[in-house]
């Protein structure tokens, strides 16, 4: 099995690139049946989803925007601890087709916290497509309507994902090798 080792740690391969394509293709497909006629905005979360945004918009046949976004955290004065405001969205939203493009929805807080602050820009619609999802891991009710796989609840890098800032940059997906 192929391996590589990002930093301190080894990873197996996973998911290959090919497989990868197929899926992204599949949801492509099923985006553009489901919002013919219509002019959506994908808003892709920085950093992991870059390279899933970049496949997947260039399988989408209809007129679209695309904005990257961030949802960027730092201490709050308060005693509520973090803050997470959405930075770089730079499309007004009103009645707009929205899509969420995600790397992947882990415990599903993150994306709790992005719809909530999306339905604020008053959007015509709000859909969720990831690449991955761990249903083992989540922890809100999500109505995920585009996922690409399901995956265990391991570790992953690759295809955009990162260890510690490295590892975005491999073609396929690996997992957390045991050693
Ligand atoms: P959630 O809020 O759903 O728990 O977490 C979502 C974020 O956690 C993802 O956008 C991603 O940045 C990070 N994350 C969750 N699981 C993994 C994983 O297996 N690998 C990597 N690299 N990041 C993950």
């Amino acid at each position: 099995m192929q391996k590589i080792r990002v930093k301190d740690k080894d990873f197996a391969v996973s998911i290959p690139w090919e497989k990868i394509q197929a899926e992204v293709r599949r949801v492509a497909r099923q985006i553009n049946e489901d919002y013919a006629g219509q002019t959506p905005v994908f808003l892709a979360v920085l950093n992991g989803s870059f390279i899933f945004a970049a496949d997947l918009l260039r399988e989408i046949t209809l007129p679209c925007e695309i904005s990257f976004v961030k949802l960027a955290s730092y201490q709050g004065v308060n005693t509520t601890g973090q803050i997470r405001e959405l930075i770089g969205l730079n499309l007004d939203l009103t009645g707009r087709p929205v899509i969420i493009v995600e790397d992947i929805v882990d415990t599903g807080l993150t994306m709790a916290h992005m719809l909530e602050t999306l339905r604020k820009q008053n959007p015509g619609s709000i859909d969720i497509c990831t690449l991955l999802l761990k249903p083992g891991k989540l922890q809100v009710d999500l109505d995920v309507r585009y996922c690409c796989l399901e995956v265990p609840n391991d570790f992953l890098v690759g295809y955009g994902l990162d260890y510690d800032g490295l590892g975005r940059n491999s073609k396929d997906i690996y997992t957390l090798a045991e050693n």
